[in-house]
């Protein structure tokens, strides 16, 4: 990995149920990674690979796996779902640049929706709303917007529309590019067609253009006084401030899809793309001297600085411990000593993996911003800091970073 801009490290957050197992799967399949194809409640998800889960048909334990889209790389942490594992849900949300919040189309927002909603907040994760489920009996876009602003007091921007409901559920328009895409799924994944938005829904499709741009421009003085004067408003110009927003935390970018017919996940993949921050547009964690917790340093995602990295789980199979890692700032190489800052102990790192939903690969080397496995650690604890035996350095992981004001 050399183009960091070209990185995403986000997860799928939801209560348990709404669908993020469904929609985590059909990600991996799309990214490439995987061509199985499985319900998930039959065990068989390519993420719930511990036993415990996979009896059991939820996703209780975080694990991250490297896949690509576009030519973009995404590391995708699964953040647990479960409402009685928040410990484990807000370790795994300290790491992640962004996360897809996923809501069940039928409900809307729920109580337990509102719980992960918050705690990504607490963490400043940008976020994407998937909402899910539009093919189920009782789907309704719009009620599931209107929850999303009233109960998670949220700014949900749509970036489409849904065509038809329930079992008339085809596909999405999209409001940026005014296009309809219709989705038949088949057996190796859905095949898209790309269409002019049927005569049924273009006024609806104007009304609902017409609110983004509305929404967007609010946000921008700029794009607010060309929208005043009845200018044109480029899709480039429209972009360029949602991604701020979203990035900033005061826009949330809504998709809609089905995960398990298949439908808008390729949509929703191109916004995680288009939206969320890479690892250098994440504001600057503070790192702290473990001797004198008022010595204060900003940590920079450049790979030349010394190391800086944050053990967010571990993992035990049949190899044994295996350590989930973010590097922060600076670059870790396989088979060097490091320090322990959390716990005063030395450490050696043996080697480095990049961990696929399948297999592993071995690399030499992880530069800041991205995420790996690793094993040989004895000592370290999930929230420990990892650093540069030469200038020990503790991440400030209580304090989490405010949201950058500006973007270039
Ligand atoms: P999780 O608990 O959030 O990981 O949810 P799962 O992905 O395990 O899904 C929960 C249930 O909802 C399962 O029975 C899925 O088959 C079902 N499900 C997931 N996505 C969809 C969808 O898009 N439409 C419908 N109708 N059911 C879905």
């Amino acid at each position: 990995m050399s183009d960091l801009s070209k990185l995403r490290n986000i997860g799928i957050m939801a209560h348990i149920d709404a669908g993020k197992t469904t929609v985590t799967e059909r990600v991996l399949f799309y990214t490439g990674r995987t061509y199985k194809i499985g319900e998930t409640h039959d065990g068989t998800a390519v993420m719930d690979y511990m036993e415990d889960e996979q009896s059991r048909g939820i996703t209780i334990t975080s694990a991250a796996t490297k896949c690509s889209w576009d030519n973009y790389d995404m590391n995708l942490i699964d953040t647990p779902g479960h409402v009685d594992f928040t410990a484990e849900v807000e370790r795994a949300l300290r790491v992640l640049d962004g996360a897809v919040a996923v809501f069940d189309a039928s409900e809307g927002v729920q109580a337990q929706s509102e719980t992960v909603w918050r705690q990504g907040q607490k963490y400043n994760v940008p976020c994407l709303c998937f909402i899910n489920k539009m093919d189920k009996i009782g789907a309704d876009f719009e009620m599931s917007i209107k929850s999303i602003k009233e109960k998670l007091d949220a700014n949900p921007v749509t970036m489409q529309i849904p065509i038809g409901a329930e079992n008339n559920f085809d596909g999405v328009i999209d409001l940026m590019e005014m296009k309809a895409y219709y989705y038949t799924p088949t057996k190796v994944g859905a095949d898209v067609e790309v269409k002019d938005i049927p005569e049924h829904l273009k006024e609806a499709a104007d009304q609902w253009r017409h609110n983004m741009v509305e929404s967007i421009a609010e946000c921008d003085e700029g794009l607010m006084e060309k929208y005043l004067m009845e200018e044109e408003i480029s899709n480039d110009e429209l972009k360029k401030v949602v991604r701020v927003e979203t990035v900033n935390c005061r826009m949330h970018p809504v998709y809609f899809g089905s995960a398990l017919k298949d439908k808008g996940v390729r949509k929703l993949l191109d916004g995680v793309i288009e939206y969320l921050p890479s690892p250098l547009e994440t504001p600057a964690i503070t790192g702290l001297n473990p001797k004198d917790e008022e010595e204060t340093y900003r940590v920079e995602c450049d790979p030349k600085k010394p190391l800086v990295a944050l053990a967010f789980k571990i993992t035990h199979d049949k190899h044994g411990d295996l350590y989930f890692v973010r590097v922060y700032q600076g670059t870790l190489k396989s088979g060097t000593r490091v320090m322990n800052s959390t716990r005063d102990k030395r450490e050696n790192i043996t080697r480095i993996f990049e961990m696929h939903a399948d297999d592993r690969k071995i690399r030499d080397e992880v530069r800041a911003g991205d995420i790996f496995a690793c094993v040989g650690l004895k000592e370290t604890l999930t929230g420990d800091t990892l650093c540069d035996t030469n200038a020990p350095i503790l991440l400030d992981t209580i304090n989490f970073p405010e949201p950058v004001i500006s973007m270039s």
